[in-house]
């Protein structure tokens, strides 16, 4: 695993300033103090190096020269205390920079894709079955009259060329009727703003629910300008 130079100079990977862990004892920080590198894949633990520092490194109490820590773990450089967690963390931030494969983070999104896929064609087929019940019941008046006059034997009726018009010139103006137009994609809207969070790329962020988990799955890799994540 990449190991991240951590001290009080500015070329450190890993940079301790005052202002993170306060003045007390941050003279008795080498320029160059400590490697840390994550001990496997797994992150659970890091593996702590001294570089010939000044005042020593010290983990629960102890000076060491190499030693694997855990987050629980106490770590000093020289005198000054260094918040685990937060050492934890920013070498997560620096492994994360450096890591391309994203297979198994992808892969951990198909369900939500599919999730995702599912609602939006559920709405897509809702707003559908609305229009087709809309024209059809607006075609159907017309066509109610007309199915009157014959049963009254009125089929010479002046009303007969009326009702026939309108059946016509309706039908016609239903298939123009795309019902439900901004509810549908405001439904839509909604549904992409709750996956967007989720169905985001594991390395800088952006959205992948733009698009379906097959079309991911072909391209590879993120369209971020500035990402290398690969998911394939
Ligand atoms: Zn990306």
């Amino acid at each position: 695993m990449e190991k991240y130079i951590t001290g009080l100079s500015e070329q450190a990977d890993i940079q301790i300033k005052s202002s993170d862990h306060g003045q007390t004892d941050i003279e008795t920080v080498s320029q160059q103090h400590i490697s840390v590198s994550f001990k496997d894949e797994s992150q659970q633990q890091l593996i702590v190096e001294d570089l010939q520092s000044t005042n020593g490194t010290f983990v629960n109490g102890q000076r060491i020269k190499t030693r694997s820590i855990l987050p629980s773990d106490q770590i000093k450089l020289g005198h000054k205390s260094i918040d685990t967690n937060w050492l934890f963390g920013q070498v997560k931030q620096k492994a994360k920079k450096h890591q391309i494969h994203f297979e198994e983070e992808f892969e951990a999104m198909k369900p939500d894709f599919d999730a995702f896929l599912k609602a939006r064609e559920k709405v897509k087929s809702k707003s559908k079955r609305k229009t087709l019940y809309i024209r059809l019941g607006i075609s159907f008046i017309p066509l109610l009259g007309l199915l009157y006059l014959f049963a009254t034997g009125q089929t010479s009726s002046g009303l007969m060329y009326v009702f026939i018009v309108l059946s016509s010139v309706l039908t016609i103006l239903t298939l123009m009727f795309q019902g439900g137009g901004t509810e549908q994609a405001e439904a839509l809207d909604k549904l992409q703003a709750a996956y967007e969070r989720k169905l985001a790329c594991p390395k800088c962020g952006r959205s992948l629910a733009t698009k379906s988990y097959a079309y991911w799955k072909e391209r590879g890799t993120c369209t971020g300008s500035r990402c290398d994540a690969k998911f394939t």
